[in-house]
């Protein structure tokens, strides 16, 4: 029997320690973290997101502002906002919820959001300093699965560790954070070949691939720490994770649920991070 890792428990207690740290820092400075999340259309998965996010920010003590913008809104309109925001000393963090409609173009969204306001760690001057290991912000959900790992005692140095998926915003900083924790680190993607020979080596296994119960238990080394990031519907429209819970958990020696793992710890290290950007702005200041 696995210990089933609970991000919600985990996800609590950290958002708990935010919360005690924005009273010190209100206490200190005077004003409070602020968020600014901007989203543009109506994506319904979008709204419940950015909803979520804001209602976080208010458990917490931050400034949250929510900028709805029409469908129709030119790359112009999206730009001077980021740039009135950049500008605004009592936003700390700019997030713009992705995806964008398709007329917007998000890479020159993210290269706009300044890098100090940039609390989802997108900014290519953030994903080098990443690389470099001198970073201010980590991305939301790879910093969310170090997290769990710390919180349930896991050891990574020394460890197979076997990420796969290698998107900008898993997969490749999630490989990044294992590989400076001392990690031996494989990254697996759609070209790898005999790919279950590589997953069966890892000591810790993170998935994050966008399908559903992809990863059975012959593909996982008994003992495994398995860390499913997937989001994914089953054949029901059930939320599920990019894991067969039911195979793999037996094999396990640890394994985070969907939903209730990884899920809640995003938005979380969001919170930790636009605190990071306000603590900057404050010392800067002096
Ligand atoms: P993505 O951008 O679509 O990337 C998927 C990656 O998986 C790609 O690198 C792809 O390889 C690889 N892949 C796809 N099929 C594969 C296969 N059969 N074998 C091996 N590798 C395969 O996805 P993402 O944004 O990283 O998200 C991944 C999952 O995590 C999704 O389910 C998403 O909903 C979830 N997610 C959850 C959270 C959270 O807060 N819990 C946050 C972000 C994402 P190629 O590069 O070769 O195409």
């Amino acid at each position: 029997m696995a210990t089933i890792i609970d991000g919600k428990a985990i996800s609590a207690a950290e958002r708990n320690n935010i919360k005690e740290e924005t009273a010190a820092f209100v206490a200190q400075n005077g004003f409070a973290p602020g968020l600014a999340v901007i989203i543009v259309g109506e994506n319904p998965a979008s709204q419940v997101y950015v909803r979520n996010k804001h209602k976080a920010c208010g458990e917490v003590g931050f400034l949250s502002r929510v900028y709805e913008l029409p469908e129709a809104t030119t790359q112009d309109q999206l730009n001077a906002l980021i740039d009135e925001l950049n500008a605004d000393d009592a936003i700390h963090g700019i997030l713009c919820q992705l995806p964008l409609p398709k007329h917007l173009c998000e890479s020159e969204v993210i290269a706009r959001i300044s890098p100090k306001k940039d609390v989802d760690a997108f900014h290519v001057q953030n994903v080098g300093r990443i690389m470099l290991g001198d970073y201010d912000f980590l991305p939301c959900t790879p910093a969310g699965v170090m997290v769990l790992l710390r919180e349930t005692g896991v050891e990574i140095a020394g460890k197979e560790c076997v990420v796969l998926g290698r998107s900008n915003i898993v997969g490749k900083p999630m490989a990044m954070l294992l590989l400076q924790a001392n990690g031996t680190v494989t990254i697996c993607h759609s070209r790898t070949q005999n790919l279950a020979e590589v997953t069966r080596r890892a000591d810790i296994l993170v998935v994050a691939i966008g399908k559903a119960k992809f990863i059975t238990g012959d593909m996982v080394k008994p003992g495994a720490v398995v860390i499913d990031v997937g989001m994914d519907r089953d054949e029901n429209g059930k939320l599920c994770g990019d894991v067969d819970f039911a195979s793999v958990e037996p094999i396990a020696s640890a394994i985070t649920p969907v939903p209730g793992g990884v899920g809640p710890m995003t938005i979380t290290m969001l919170l930790r991070n636009t605190l990071t950007a306000a603590r900057r702005a404050a010392s800067d200041s002096n």
